[in-house]
């Protein structure tokens, strides 16, 4: 891929827009050409800046009607009472549907947060798998991972061994997720391997249900004080299935 063809599809690149082989195609093209990289940091940033600093404080569709009936009111001789209130009252009603927008507007931008996250996994993931970066620490003994992350993160990810269900420990290493490193446990089952991410929920807990992106499921969890992120090929039920067999193993 050229810079012409980069420039043109950073755009959607950044939104995580674009299929796995392009994605993958412009992530190679980035780590080599500086201009580009900037471009797209140019981009990230922006959009990130408008994300964080412009929300849409849409008003309802109701909102103008209710104020026009309101100040309507105003009007009828016979009620008295709301010729005096009813300004008063068509401010309060615009208040509270204002709230109610800015709510609206806050639990709409968790999602999105939410749909950052997920692009950050599957890019990671699909890496991992792709450019022969899957561990950094390659073992299958559970106390010999824990003790590689000492130091390399400020907190301890619990690494089970779940050998018995048959999801086999292949390794650890550390990837970045949410502008922070994070701990990865990889696991093999079958012939597919399944990336677990975890960290500390200081910013935010993360819980998903099993989903699927660009051929890959996944889903997350918080426990004590932790959030649990994995994605594999394996299918759903595989997935659901690793979930509760970790889940009982490091119950705290
Ligand atoms: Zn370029």
């Amino acid at each position: 891929m050229d810079c012409e063809e980069v420039r043109q599809l950073l755009d959607p690149y950044v939104d995580g827009e674009l299929d796995l082989t392009r994605q993958l195609a412009i992530e190679a093209h980035l780590a080599e050409c500086n201009s580009c990289r900037e471009a797209a940091q140019r981009i990230t940033s922006c959009s990130r800046f408008i994300r964080v600093n412009l929300p849409v404080y849409r008003a309802p569709p109701g909102l103008k009607s209710k104020v026009r009936t309101t100040l309507a009111n105003e009007d009828k001789p016979k009620f008295r009472w709301f010729r005096e209130h009813g300004r008063r009252l068509a401010y309060a009603a615009a208040l509270l549907l204002l709230s109610c927008a800015l709510a609206w507007t806050w639990l709409t931008l968790s999602p999105s947060k939410d749909k950052e996250l997920i692009a950050e996994a599957v890019s990671n993931h699909s890496r991992s798998l792709m450019v022969s970066h899957l561990v950094d620490c390659a073992s299958g003994d559970q106390h010999a991972i824990k003790q590689w992350f000492d130091g390399k993160v400020d907190y301890s990810p619990p690494v089970a061994d779940l050998t018995q269900a048959g999801y086999t420990l292949v390794g650890g290493r550390i990837d970045i997720l949410e502008q922070r490193p994070v701990a990865a446990i990889v696991y093999q089952h079958g012939k597919n391997l399944l990336n677990l991410f975890v960290w500390p929920a200081t910013s935010r807990k993360i819980d998903m249900d099993v989903r699927s992106e660009r051929g890959y499921h996944f889903c997350a969890w918080n426990l004590a004080g932790l959030n649990f992120f994995c994605i594999s090929e394996i299918s759903a039920a595989d997935l659901e299935k690793f979930e509760d067999e970790l889940r009982e193993k490091i119950n705290l």
